[in-house]
């Protein structure tokens, strides 16, 4: 049962001559706590998330052209070939980058995180796409093209993309 003594007001809206809803200018506003959990499959994108526990990360290859993608790709985007994992290095080159104010605070990994922070886009070394992910440094180091790598969270996360993290190559 949702809890709806946690907050709630009653506000009178002004009324307006000949407003045919007056009797109905009286507002109560609720706020009510809604806690839902589901279960969720990682599928065949699963070993990446595995492999980061154990400190690794992980791509796919292509063996038909060669393509490798991280993130993972269980098929060829480009010829549709069911995919290899293989192992990159974890380092890698900023592309972009957004630096974010705001945080969405659905999911409590980046909700801990202080504000400002940055989201980039990141080009692994021997990977052909762009990896999305945080970068944790001070906004005054960061400019594009900087070499960064990846680094694993030694803190219990809530969802296992968050093992990892990106941050400047020393
Ligand atoms: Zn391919």
């Amino acid at each position: 049962m949702p809890d709806v003594t946690s907050k709630k007001d009653v506000q009178n809206l002004p009324a307006v001559e000949g407003d045919v809803w007056a009797d109905f200018r009286q507002v109560e506003r609720l706020t009510l706590a809604l806690t839902q959990s589901y279960t969720h499959t990682l599928g065949k994108y699963s070993r990446f998330f595995i492999e980061l526990e154990n400190r690794r990360f992980m791509a796919t290859h292509c063996g038909g052209c060669g393509k490798v993608c991280a993130p993972p790709r269980p098929l060829c985007p480009e010829c549709l070939k069911a995919t290899n994992w293989i192992e990159l290095p974890g380092t890698g080159t900023l592309e972009t980058f957004s630096v974010l104010h705001f945080s969405p605070g659905s999911n409590a990994d980046v909700a801990a995180l202080p504000t400002p922070y940055i989201f980039a886009y990141v080009l692994l070394d021997g990977a052909s796409t762009l990896f999305p992910h945080l970068l944790r440094a001070p906004l005054e180091q960061i400019s594009l093209g900087m070499r960064v790598r990846v680094a694993f969270s030694d803190h219990p996360v809530e969802h296992p993309i968050h093992l990892m993290y990106f941050v400047p190559l020393e």
